[in-house]
């Protein structure tokens, strides 16, 4: 079954775990619908703009899957409303930047992302519906102690300098 032009249904709900384990991986019409409306609105656009290859690592899981892998029960893959993916040869900082200034999206994580590294970790960008997209842009990282941390982000291109996010924190 095609979701857009270019994505199936078999590639977003493809879990290695889920075949070793013999999960059942499998979507119901709602969560068919919502990998549909991420393929319309944010893959399919990816594809379109970069002219390459989008490879999903991770689209919907089934509750199943998210306790099997660690991924939380409330995590928008397990209502097919969100995919981790990247573009071999395209820094996964430029696709999400892309994505923030293009396209009208509920949230965006640039994952485990170093900047001097621009095919390390994976953009997991999210899609609600028009109304109830947050455009949220955030970052997540380890920190010291190796525990995952978000925090905002900010596109190069339309996003406020560094300058002016060391300011306003300084202000406030
Ligand atoms: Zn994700």
């Amino acid at each position: 079954m095609r979701l857009s032009k270019n994505f199936t249904l078999k590639e977003l709900i493809k879990s290695d775990t889920a075949v070793r384990k013999g999960i059942n991986n499998n979507p119901n019409e709602d969560h068919i619908e919502s990998l549909e409306r991420l393929c319309t609105n944010i893959l399919q656009p990816v594809r379109d703009h970069f002219g390459k290859v989008v490879s999903v690592s991770s689209g919907f899981r089934s509750g199943e899957l998210c306790i099997a892998i660690g991924s939380s029960l409330n995590s928008q893959h397990a209502d097919g409303q969100a995919a981790d993916f990247e573009i071999f040869g395209v820094s996964n900082r430029e696709v999400a930047d892309w994505i923030v200034d293009n396209l009208n999206f509920d949230q965006c994580i640039l994952e485990y992302h170093k900047p001097e590294e621009p095919n390390s970790g994976w953009v997991h960008c999210s899609y609600k519906n028009d109304e109830e997209n947050r455009r949220e842009y955030l970052r997540a990282f380890r920190d010291a102690n190796g525990r995952t941390v978000y925090q905002k982000e900010y596109s190069k291109t339309t996003g406020p300098s560094k300058e002016d996010i060391n300011n306003s924190l300084m202000e406030g």
